[in-house]
């Protein structure tokens, strides 16, 4: 006998056959038409990067930053909105774009030139959204009194945030150049004016074990922020991390290893907090290892896959810990 499906419905009253709460769907229930992403590199460097000779800031940051390989070569924002849009099929007049600002660190610059660049963006034809990425130990209170001005009913506006981790000992392998009370404080000071928060979460640093990435999911759902964006660590060209990579002294997590890991990760985390990715993206071109994470397709099935044989979801071993206070 076919037993029914149970499928739990999400805070907001909608159902979703998936596992966890995926930002593609929580767009289309929000607005009712297709929503994508427009990339941007604004050209503001990153203030961990090149503050002395030899200084390449990340060990695993690429030359561009994360910038898309769509507007490469194109410094006008608007220029690289359109080139983003071109590489897209099946837009329509229905579709509706968020203003990306996704490479490098998109809160460098003084407050008056930030203020232009984003209206510049927001203004463009049918873009409905703003997302900004940058790092905890750039956002002064001006920086952010200046975001939450773009809060507006309908309009998506989020702040990302490079976290990685809630552990010191890898943001130093890393050398992010930042600790976590960093992270701490600015979440704090973003979430006291209302700024939805998406936190960058990187699985698979050398050095950390199952306990310590799960104590980093318990961390996350005290924080109470809004989406939490995935990554794998995954060696790029040209970076201190490749160099680490093929001297044999760090092993990086198998594709079976990660699904596992990210599956024991979104059953603690708060079903309320949006999922925006699932895993790290690099072209062939670039990648150095692991080969894996060329195949997102692949990785997204084997999570589905993972979920449905556990019979879990995002969630069901979520405790609510709000006793957590921020540190002062
Ligand atoms: S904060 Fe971002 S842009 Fe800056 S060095 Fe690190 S990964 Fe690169």
């Amino acid at each position: 006998m076919q037993t029914e499906k149970k499928i739990k419905p999400y805070k907001n009253g909608q159902i979703s056959e998936k596992p966890y709460r995926f930002f593609g769907d929580y767009l289309w229930s929000k607005y009712g038409c297709r929503v994508l992403k427009l990339p941007i590199n604004a050209g503001f460097g990153c203030p961990n990067r090149n503050i002395k000779p030899g200084n390449t800031g990340c060990i695993y940051c690429s030359d561009d930053g994360s910038a898309s390989p769509s507007i490469k070569g194109i410094s006008d924002i608007k220029l690289q909105m359109s080139a983003a849009k071109n590489n897209f099929d099946r837009i329509d007049v229905n579709t509706r774009f968020i203003a990306y600002f996704q490479a490098f660190t998109n809160t460098n610059a003084a407050v008056k030139i930030l203020k232009e660049t984003y209206d510049a963006a927001v203004r463009s034809e049918n873009v409905i959204g703003l997302m900004i990425g940058t790092r905890p130990d750039c956002l002064s209170d001006e920086i952010l009194d200046l975001i939450s001005g773009y809060m507006k009913d309908q309009f998506e506006l989020w702040l990302e945030i490079g976290m990685q981790s809630m552990h010191n000992p890898s943001l130093e392998f890393l050398k992010r150049g930042h600790d976590h009370r960093s992270t701490l404080d600015s979440v704090k000071r973003a979430r006291m004016r209302n700024i939805p928060v998406c936190l960058h979460i990187i699985l698979g640093i050398p050095g950390e074990t199952w306990n310590d990435m799960m104590d980093t999911a318990l961390e996350i759902n005290r924080l109470e922020i809004q989406g939490i964006k995935f990554h794998h660590l995954h060696v790029i060209q040209n970076t201190a991390l490749s160099a680490i990579y093929k001297s044999g002294h760090i092993k990086l997590l198998t594709m079976d290893e990660y699904v596992s890991t990210l599956c024991d990760f979104i059953e603690r985390l708060s079903e309320n907090i949006i999922i925006h990715r699932i895993a790290g993206d690099r072209s062939a071109d670039s990648l150095v290892a692991p080969s894996w994470g060329l195949h997102k397709g692949t990785v997204i099935k084997a999570v589905n896959d993972e979920f449905k044989k556990r019979g879990t979801r995002q969630g069901f071993l979520y405790n609510d810990q709000s006793f957590f206070f921020f540190p002062e």
